[in-house]
């Protein structure tokens, strides 16, 4: 069985596919990790977010591995655990900028379906229902408010108690939502198929049962 999440940043879908995934034994694949990766991988190798050409062939040569261990999924990249490394807000805005690019996406694409091949696997994205899994057997599309989700990223990085940064976020989320929804290739959208969850006053919980739900 192929469980799709997609939405906007911010949305829950993180939380959310992984705790689908632990109650069902699935494989959680994060593809948003994956464009982070290459973003990484380009500002490692003092590659610009704006050369598709060269970012496609960063692409290629990357291969991961999805680990979830003790509720953390965990991201190997050639055997290198980079979980922790892709989680930056220079990498968040890096991962935004270079999904815009079909040398990328195509790459990435492959992976993604590659990764696919056994048992029950939860893929969570902003395509995947569209795209990667037109044929899912559940798409699910999560999203909410722009000020709720800001205000989760907020309480997420529990950073300093300061107006101005919650409105920094908001506006960061905005920007990627724009650029993730008005891209040619693959925009973020809600499949005509797809099971849409507002979860802007729903708790996690709700969230979860209302997905494992429409999966048995
Ligand atoms: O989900 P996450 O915030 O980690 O994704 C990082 C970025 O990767 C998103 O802002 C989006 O631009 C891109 N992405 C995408 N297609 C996916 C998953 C993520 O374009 N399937």
């Amino acid at each position: 069985m192929i469980i799709a999440i997609d939405g906007p940043a911010g949305a829950g879908k993180s939380i959310i596919s992984k705790l689908v995934a632990q109650k069902l034994g699935a494989q959680l694949i994060d593809t948003g990790a994956m464009f982070r990766v290459v973003a990484l991988f380009a500002k490692k190798n003092g590659i610009s977010w704006e050369n598709g050409e060269k970012l496609g062939k960063i692409a290629e040569k990357l291969h991961f591995r999805f680990d979830l261990i003790a509720g953390k999924n965990n991201v190997f990249v050639n055997e290198i655990d980079i979980t922790n490394a892709i989680r930056t807000d220079a990498i968040s805005l890096g991962a935004s900028q270079v999904s815009v690019f079909p040398q990328v996406r195509n790459v990435l694409l492959k992976r993604q379906r590659a990764l696919a091949n056994t048992g029950n696997i939860v893929m969570e994205g902003r395509d995947i229902g569209t795209i990667v899994f037109p044929k899912a057997d559940v798409k699910i599309y999560l999203t909410a408010t722009v000020q709720e989700r800001a205000r989760r990223r907020f309480h997420d990085e529990k950073r300093g108690k300061d107006s101005k940064k919650l409105l920094e976020i908001e506006k960061e989320i905005e920007e990627r939502d724009y650029r993730d929804k008005n891209r040619t290739h693959a925009p973020l959208r809600c499949a005509k198929d797809a099971y849409m969850i507002e979860s802007t006053n729903k708790t996690i919980e709700e969230v979860v049962l209302e997905i494992l739900n429409l999966c048995t």
